[in-house]
Order: C-alpha cells, then structure tokens, then sequence
C-alpha cells in the first residue's frame, strides 16, 4: 500500500521497538526486567484516584470537553506556577491543556515550522521533537550535548546561516537522557540567541519536580524575556505518577499558545473532563507526594551509581530526572552492550546512540522499577561484565 514520503523518513518509535524486545524474550520465558522505559511503577497518589472516581459519576463530564480545558484547570496550573516559580500567567491566554506533553511537542512543529525552515534539537534528546520536525518536512539541525560542556548545547557553534533559518529550538532541563540540569545563566544565554535570531523556545519541562540533594529546577518562564521567546511544556505524568492518564500542557507566550491551540481544536476534542478535575486535585493539594517519589528515586539513583561503580563505570550522581546516563565499558558500542546486557542477563537498558549519533558510548538506565528488581538487575549486570 502507498504510504506517504514523509512517513518514510520516521523512525519506528524507540520505545514501541524496545516494547518488542522485551515481548520476545518474555515469550521465551526469560525473566525480563527493564530498565529501558522512563514509566513510574508507583501507583498515581490515591487523592488524585479519588476526585477522577467522583467526577466521572457526573454524566456532564462524558460530554465533549472544552477544546481550551476546563477554565479551572487553567487556573489551577497558573495558581500552581505562581506558588511554585512565583510567576504570573494569564490563564486564559498564556495556559493550553495538552494531552500529554507528547502530543503538544508533536503538533508545536505543526504550529510554527514552515516545510524546510530548521529546528534545533539537542542530542541526544526525547525522540518527539524530531518527530514533529520530520512530520511537517521541516529540517532538524542537531546541537550536541556532550559531557565536557555537562551536556549543555554550545550555542556559538551553530552557524550563522542556520540560525537565520531555524523557527524552534527545543530544550529541556532536566534533561532526558543525561539527566543533566540547566543554569539559569544558561537559560538566559538561550533566550538572548533565540530573541536575536527570531527563533521560539520550546522548553521540555518535564522533570522539573524530580530532583534530589536540595537541587530545585527553574522554570523557563521565570527567566527574564522568555515570554517574549517561547513556551514551556510540562506535565503530570512524571511528577504525580500519572504517565496513562494523558495530561500535561504549555505556557507561555499568547501567540505561541494560540497557535498550538489552533492546531489541537482542529485535531482533537481536549483532555477527559474528570481527568482534568483530577489533575487541579494533584496541583492544589498537599505536594508531599513529590518529595516521597524523590526520596524513592534518590534511593534508586544511589544504588545504580555504586552498582556501576563496582563494576568501574563511574558516573556523577544526576541531580534530577528517573535516569542514570553511563558510559558503556570499553570495547563496546552503545548497541553492542544494550544487546549483551539483555542476552546475556534479561535487563533491558536503552542504547544511548537511540537517542542521538552524540549518544554514541553511553546507556541509559531508568529508575522506573521497584528496588528489589533493579537490585536484581543490576547484580545481574555486574555479574556479566
Ligand atoms: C516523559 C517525558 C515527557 C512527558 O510526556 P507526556 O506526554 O506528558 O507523558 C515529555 N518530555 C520528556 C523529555 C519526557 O521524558
């Protein structure tokens, strides 16, 4: 059957592929633990679980939802960056529900990608942001983040002519896979590059409620002119254990998020009204839920980098996110060691290369798993090395 050139030129999605892997092996009988997919065991905080129950009792909320969101949860996420940054949004015009960031990082290229104009994209990054690139035939210019600049982009090394034709940059900190963080000064530099080259920031971020060791990560909203550039995405997926329930959303500047909710209103129908009145219940009550998901992650993250340092792959302990970015031993591939790992032990860890040609000597291991079974994957890790 005739499919279209630009579906061609798409990736199959990373993790729909590494979903196979682990179906085939676990056919085969083997006991697989992954550690390949960022996804929240613990279960969504039973507050949440509560005010969905109540509200999907109401017939009114099985009706279409407002295409914009309900106007509550617009204010519930304005009420939550004031408590939270202390910064001001307009709640109606600055604020767009999303369902799940993933869609939102996927239409933004829709919204403002001409077809052959650029946009920066880190890499090794979250594969969406090149999806949406390659959906609207826009190009992707990749921006590097290597371990000598703590896997920050180098702004003064995209050329010139480049940045004349880019329309978006994506970035996001803390960042997915490396698990590095961002500097305010840095931020700055990005919106002063992005405000003098007319190119919109779009800033993923998604962990910004997962760090450890009295880190706390800024928002890209509160750095001075960043309205004036761009957006940013954030979600409850990774913050509140909600990854299935589908809700994030943008913010940021009015012209940005009228265009991204010009494309959504014709696309989809919004986010499930009960879903919604749960996530105003996970912003306006009590966030202790967070710092008992840190205090598991931290835990996790600790046992991972004394397990590899046993086995003499010595990592610096991120300060945020559900990951751990480790250089692969000697003599192998990002790939070769991925697919010794799960051969050899059951383990699956992602291959950092999938995330990018600057991913190349790395894998990425997620936090995402109980503490008994990452301890027996990682004695099984150790065991094979
Ligand atoms: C998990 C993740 C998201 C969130 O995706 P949702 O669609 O909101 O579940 C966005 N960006 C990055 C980098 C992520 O890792």
């Amino acid at each position: 059957m005739f499919q279209a050139e630009r579906i061609r030129h798409l990736p199959p999605y990373l993790f729909a592929q590494i979903d196979k892997k682990i179906e085939k092996k676990k056919n085969a009988g083997i006991d697989v633990i992954s550690l390949g997919i960022g996804d929240p065991v613990e279960p969504t905080p039973p507050h949440i679980i509560n005010r969905l129950i109540e509200a999907v009792k109401d017939p009114i909320n099985h009706q279409y939802p407002s295409y914009y969101g309900l106007a509550e949860f617009r204010k519930a996420i304005a009420g939550w960056y004031n408590r939270r940054f202390g910064i001001q949004l307009d709640p109606d015009k600055e604020i767009l529900p999303l369902i799940g960031s993933k869609e939102g990082i996927a239409h933004i290229s829709v919204a403002l990608l001409d077809c052959g104009a650029y946009t920066l994209i880190p890499d090794p990054a979250y594969p969406v942001y090149d999806t949406g690139t390659i959906l609207t035939e826009g190009k992707a210019h990749f921006m590097p983040l290597l371990k000598e600049n703590d896997f920050l982009p180098d702004i003064g090394k995209i050329p010139g002519n480049i940045a004349k034709k880019a329309q978006i940059m994506f970035l996001n900190y803390p960042n997915n896979p490396t698990g590095a963080i961002a500097s305010e000064d840095f931020i700055r530099d990005c919106v002063d590059f992005a405000g003098k080259n007319d190119i919109a920031i779009c800033f993923d971020n998604a962990y910004s409620e997962i760090t450890f060791d009295g880190y706390i990560a800024p928002s890209f909203l509160q750095i001075p002119g960043s309205k004036e550039v761009g957006i940013e995405f954030n979600s409850l997926s990774k913050t509140y254990n909600m990854t299935g329930w589908r809700i994030g959303w943008a913010a940021g500047n009015s012209e940005i998020i009228d265009a991204l909710g010009r494309v959504k209103t014709n696309i989809d129908s919004g986010i499930f009204n009960p879903i919604q009145y749960a996530g105003i219940e996970a912003l306006n009550s009590s966030q202790d839920c967070i710092d008992e998901m840190c205090d598991i992650y931290c835990r996790r993250r600790n046992m991972v980098i004394d397990a590899l340092a046993e086995i003499n792959i010595r990592v610096e302990k991120p300060k945020a996110t559900i990951y751990v970015w480790a250089p692969v031993p000697g003599g192998y591939t990002s790939s070769e060691f991925a697919t010794h790992v799960l051969e050899e032990t059951g383990v699956v860890v992602s291959p950092g290369n999938a995330y990018g040609p600057s991913g190349e000597g790395y894998i990425r291991i997620a936090l995402s798993v109980k503490d008994d079974r990452l301890r027996e994957a990682l004695d099984r890790i150790k065991e094979s090395v």
